[in-house]
């Protein structure tokens, strides 16, 4: 059997220099060119907030080329269903936590995809919804939007518009004022959970029922089917929960939407029109794949050519189903929310279940290579 050990074992290849192996290695090892792989983060690389696993730090050294044993990197990308910080700053302390050095082609926050999909509203106010403080207007603005305003601004602009819950001092020292009355909303794009449900949920069902995304109008017919509104909704996580280090998963996103969802039903009778990011949805997985394409570009290799891209996650739900359904091979790991020791069957059947990273790396690799690809 062919194993990622022995097909580039530096042992395999005598050589007296690095260069020289790793020539000697380009030529004498077959090298498994379509192969591409997706990380989820969490339950796999990672365990816990701080916890990296030992075989994930191996497994992206020997991709990276990083180790040596390669003769040129295997493309990779990390997607996860968190975010709230800018790409940038989360690509930086992945790489720091990682031990290798991440592009800003391989990695993937539920809010990325984003970036290109709301490049229509650089010049637009739109509404930035979740987050601690005002970092996911942070995100916004790394995004290119130019008038990114948070609840934070509509409040102190109007106390009245929610007076459930008062701004604190540290909040009062980042909001922008300005005078609403006249500013038209195009988006509301919910980037990350958010910390006032109340105030939040009450703020976006103003801007969909507003008359031009303004607040403190009305649309005439804003509670019939056939009338559009004038404000997009985006969600960039559908997860209805999350693992916190409490030790019972939390409402994330997915509640919030799905809160959001039955108050307008309730309040309008209509259901309510929004777009969706996020892991399983196609459109996360349309946008890692021209990620992958982007890498391959950056490191001089063809963009365009088939790639056969192993999607490794601990989530059926979300990291299966959509590898799935994007045409992926999946690759289930034992390392995170998945658990068969009593023979306990996933929810979305992956193409393999290993134990942990490595050993599902191991195993794509040998599948590559044995299919010749
Ligand atoms: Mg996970």
């Amino acid at each position: 059997m062919v194993t990622l050990r022995s097909a580039w074992s530096v042992r395999r290849v005598v050589s007296t220099g690095v260069a020289q192996k790793r020539t000697l290695h380009a030529k004498t090892s077959p090298f498994p060119e379509k192969l591409a792989f997706a990380f989820d983060i969490d339950g796999v690389l990672k365990q816990g907030h701080h916890n990296v696993l030992p075989q994930a730090k191996r497994v992206l050294r020997l991709l990276s080329g990083a180790d040596g044993r390669l003769p040129k990197p295997i493309p990779f990308l990390l997607i996860t269903n968190g975010g709230g910080v800018p790409d940038e700053e989360r690509r930086k302390a992945l790489s720091e936590e990682l031990g290798v050095e991440l592009t800003e082609n391989q990695l993937v926050q539920s809010h990325t995809p984003i970036k290109d999909y709301v490049d229509k509203y650089r010049e637009n106010p739109v509404l930035i919804v979740g987050g601690k403080g005002e970092s996911c207007r942070r995100v916004a603005e790394s995004y290119g939007l130019k008038h990114a305003f948070i609840p934070q601004d509509i409040v102190a602009w109007k106390p009245s518009i929610w007076d459930r819950t008062e701004l604190t001092e540290a909040e009062r020292s980042f909001v922008r004022t300005e005078d609403f009355s006249n500013i038209p909303f195009s988006a509301a794009l919910i980037l990350h959970d958010t910390h006032d449900w109340g105030r939040d949920i009450t703020l976006i069902l103003d801007l969909l029922s507003s008359d031009k995304g303004i607040f403190g109008t009305r649309r005439e017919g804003h509670n019939r089917a056939d009338v559009k509104g004038d404000v997009e909704l985006v969600f960039s996580n559908a997860d209805v929960e999350w693992r916190s280090d409490w030790p019972i998963p939390r409402l994330g996103q997915g509640a919030f939407r799905l809160s959001l969802e039955s108050v307008y039903k309730e309040t309008t009778g209509l259901d309510l029109p929004y777009k969706q990011f996020g892991k399983p949805f196609k459109a996360t997985y349309d946008f890692s794949e021209l990620m992958l394409r982007r890498y391959l570009s950056s490191v001089g290799r063809d963009p365009k050519g088939p790639l056969n891209v192993y999607m490794v996650g601990d989530n059926p739900l979300s990291d299966i189903d959509g590898a799935n359904r994007h045409g992926w091979s999946s690759i289930l790991v034992r390392t995170g929310v998945f658990h068969d020791t009593h023979g306990e069957k996933p929810s979305h059947t992956p193409t393999i279940i290993c134990d942990d990273v490595e050993k599902g790396v191991e195993w794509a690799i040998e599948q590559e290579l044995r299919r010749g690809s």
